[in-house]
Parts: structure tokens; C-alpha cells; sequence
């Protein structure tokens, strides 16, 4: 069962029953009220008949006592009067006799109550006169305040059902917006604000739960920030930037299925820089790093976004050239080549030594990726192979493997 209806149903029920109560008792006091004002005219009305019919009592004047009857019917001070002699005959009677006229004193039920007063004078018995005074008019009375104190009280309970549902759709909707964003949260997305205004219980949970989505959101941020750390130590070089040996060679592997895939082509250049021994004695291996680093910059920048290159080790290095035949790798490499040549690094000046222009060149092997070629490393050996060529044969030049010359 929802909340709201579990407010509305419990809220709902105990008005009920307060109000039933309530009901009851004022009924119950409205009823003995009542009863005592008609108690309260039977008894005027008993002093006045004892004190009326006396005289025509005594003087037996039946026609008095027919007119001091109907005069009390008339009036509406009784319902039914009647005088009795001596022996209980009656001699004068006004308004509607009761049914089953017996027991006057006790009678008092919903619709009459019945009284009988005994005529004497100095201890002489003369007879008695008896009357009914009619409660319909308070039973009415009665019944048409029950129905409107119920109608009032039910006005109340609809009222306070619909207060009730009010009231519990607002706190529902608060809670509910809670529901919404932790389950948001729980769905990966961190970024959750609710409202959070008001100084109640609700407010203060919709403030701790702010704070903790900001907490949560912040530590995410970070552990995405030291992921992306962690994901470029795995894969790069932290010198240079450029990919490490392992993420290059997945690279490869994966360009490879592609090229086998695909029936395409893909170029790899294999380089490396000549008598880098040389540099780091020269100038230091700081100098020597600076070097590095210039070389990656100058080759990316002749590279094209769907590039790869990766530092293999040392001072070698491997280009990923896809969708590129072995005459256009070739060419690419003629072009590196020329670009180190004339862009030599520059060094910043360090303790004693002042900033040095370091001139550098490299040998570049070229081999092409074959779909027949089952073995990516036997593509590296063939670059691998055209490089030392180049080197064997003076240093700062081209070769191309004729081993990759087969497509
Ligand atoms: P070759 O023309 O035959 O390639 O000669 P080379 O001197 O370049 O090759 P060799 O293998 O004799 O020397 C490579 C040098 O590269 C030796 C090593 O100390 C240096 N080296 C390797 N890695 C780094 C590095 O990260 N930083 C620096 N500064 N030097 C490095
Ligand atoms: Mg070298
Ligand atoms: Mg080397």
C-alpha cells in the first residue's frame, strides 16, 4: 500500500472514531437535555392542574373542567388531559386518548409522557386528572440535530481525507523525488540535485542526500581523472607520449586482422635515430631525452590523426600507417626523414651547459602489412630487417623491405 493512501486511510479512521464519539455525546446531551425541560413542564404543568381543578373538583362542575381541558389542549401545554371522580369515571377529557391507557405516572416512552395528579383537599380524595405531554416534537428535534451533526461531521472527515491526501502527496512527492534520484544515481548518473528547501526532517534528508550525491559525483570525477592516469601509463610512453611497445604491437595485431579482413593495405615504418650514443655523451642524457621528445613532436606532426606511433625502446621507434600502400609508407618515410633532418632540437640551457641546437638524423625501415602474412611479428622483422639496412648502408636514409613487397 502507498504511503499517501496509508496517511489518508489512517488520518480518515481515527477522525472517525473521534468523531463518532463526538456525535454520540453531544446526541446523548442534547437527549437529557430535552428530557429535563419536558420533565420540567409536566411538573409546571401538574402544580397548575392541581391548582385549577380543585374548585370545580370539589363543586364537581364537569363543565369548568371540560374547558380548563381544552383550553390546556388548545394552549399545546399537553397533548391529552382528562379528569376522573372519586370512583375513577372520567368527567371531562380533551385531545387524542392514548393507546393503552394504563400506568400514567410511568408512561414516557417516544411519543408520550404520561403524568396523573391526585385532586385533594384537607385529606379528602375528589378524584385526579391525568395528561400526556407529546414528544414527537423533541424526538423530531432530535433526529433532525443527529442529522445534521452527522452531516457536519462527515462534511469534516471528507475534508480532512482530502487535507490528509494533500498533505501526503507532498510528502510522497519529496520522497518520491528521493526515490527518483537515488535510483538515477544507482543507474550511474551522479549529477542528482533535489530540493532541498524547508528546515524539516524531509529538508534535512533532501540536504544529506545533496551532500552525497556531490561527494559520490566528486570522487567519480576523480577516479575517471586517475583512470585516464592509469590507462595513459598502460598504453604510453610517460617520455614522450607516444604508445609504449605493448599498446603499438595490439595496434598492429589489430590493424592486421583489419587489413586480412578487409583485403587492404597498411604501411609500417620502423626508425630509429643514428649515433643517438653520440648525443647523450655530448650533451648529457638529459639532453639526450629532450631529443627523444623533440623527434615524437616533429613526427606527429607529419602524421595524420589515424597514425600510430609507438616508442619500441630506446631511441626506436614503429609508425602505423593504415590504409596506406607500400609506396605511399615509403614516401611518408622519405618525408620524416627530411623534416628531422632539418628541425633539429633545440636544448634549454641547463646548470653550466647554455641551450644547444642538437642536429640528428634517422634510419628509416618500410614494410607493408599483408593479408597473407599470417604473423604480425614477422611484418616488425621485415621493418626491422629494412631498417639495418639502412643503417649498414650510411645512416639517415630509407630502405624498403623487399621481403614486404608481395601485395
Ligand atoms: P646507431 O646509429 O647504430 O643506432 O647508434 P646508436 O648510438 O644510436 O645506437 P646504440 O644502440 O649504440 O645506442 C643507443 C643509445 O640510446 C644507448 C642508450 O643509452 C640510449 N638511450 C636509450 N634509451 C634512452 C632514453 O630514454 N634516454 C636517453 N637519453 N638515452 C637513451
Ligand atoms: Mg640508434
Ligand atoms: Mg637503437
Amino acid at each position: 500500500m502507498k504511503f499517501r493512501t496509508k496517511t489518508v486511510l489512517g488520518v480518515t479512521l481515527i477522525q472517525a472514531v473521534l468523531l463518532a464519539v463526538l456525535v454520540l455525546s453531544v446526541l446523548a446531551q442534547m437527549r437529557t437535555a430535552c428530557r429535563q425541560q419536558i420533565e420540567h413542564r409536566a411538573t409546571v404543568t401538574t402544580q397548575l392542574l392541581s391548582a385549577a381543578a380543585r374548585d370545580p373538583m370539589v363543586a364537581f362542575d364537569v363543565s369548568t373542567l371540560r374547558d380548563l381541558a381544552a383550553d390546556l389542549v388548545a394552549s399545546g401545554q399537553v397533548a391529552y388531559v382528562e379528569f376522573l371522580d372519586q370512583s375513577g369515571t372520567r368527567m371531562a377529557a380533551s385531545g387524542v386518548e392514548p393507546e393503552g391507557n394504563t400506568a400514567w405516572s410511568a408512561q414516557a416512552d417516544e411519543q408520550l409522557l404520561g403524568r396523573s395528579v391526585a385532586i385533594e383537599v384537607a385529606g379528602t380524595h375528589y378524584g385526579q386528572a391525568r395528561f400526556g405531554i407529546e414528544l414527537d416534537e423533541m424526538t423530531a428535534m432530535l433526529a433532525a440535530v443527529k442529522n445534521k451533526t452527522i452531516a457536519i461531521a462527515l462534511g469534516v472527515m471528507a475534508a480532512v481525507a482530502v487535507f490528509s491526501m494533500f498533505f501526503g502527496t507532498l510528502l510522497t512527492k519529496r520522497l518520491n523525488d528521493l526515490s527518483i534520484a537515488s535510483r538515477a544515481i544507482a543507474g550511474g548518473q551522479l549529477k542528482q540535485h533535489v530540493n532541498d528547501e524547508g528546515q524539516d526532517e524531509l529538508a534535512d534528508t533532501a540536504r544529506s542526500f545533496n551532500h552525497m550525491a556531490h561527494r559520490l559525483a566528486a570522487v567519480s570525477e576523480a577516479h575517471a581523472v586517475a583512470l585516464e592516469e592509469l590507462r595513459t601509463l598502460a598504453y604510453h610512453d610517460p617520455l614522450t607520449g607516444a604508445h609504449n611497445r605493448r599498446s603499438f604491437l595490439d595496434a598492429m595485431a589489430q590493424e592486421h586482422l583489419r587489413v586480412q579482413r578487409t583485403h587492404s593495405e597498411a604501411g609500417l615504418l620502423m626508425l630509429d635515430i643514428d649515433h643517438f650514443k653520440h648525443v647523450n655523451d655530448t650533451w648529457g642524457h638529459d639532453a639526450g631525452d629532450e631529443v627523444l621528445k623533440h623527434l615524437v613532436t616533429v613526427l606527429q606532426g607529419n602524421l595524420r590523426r589515424i597514425d600510430t606511433l609507438g616508442r619500441l625502446g630506446g631511441e626506436e621507434f614503429a609508425v602505423l600507417l593504415p590504409a596506406t600502400t607500400l609506396a605511399g609508407a615509403a614516401e611518408l618515410a622519405e618525408r620524416l626523414r627530411l623534416a628531422i633532418l632539418e628541425s633539429p632540437a633545440v636544448i634549454a640551457a641547463l646548470g653550466g651547459r647554455p641551450a644547444t641546437e642538437v642536429a640528428f638524423t634517422i634510419s628509416v625501415g618500410v614494410a607493408a602489412l599483408d593479408p597473407r602474412q599470417p604473423r604480425t611479428e614477422q611484418v616488425l622483422k621485415h621493418a626491422d630487417v629494412a631498417m639495418y639496412e639502412a643503417k649498414s648502408t650510411g645512416r639517415n636514409r630509407v630502405c624498403v623491405s623487399p621481403l614486404a613487397a608481395v601485395s
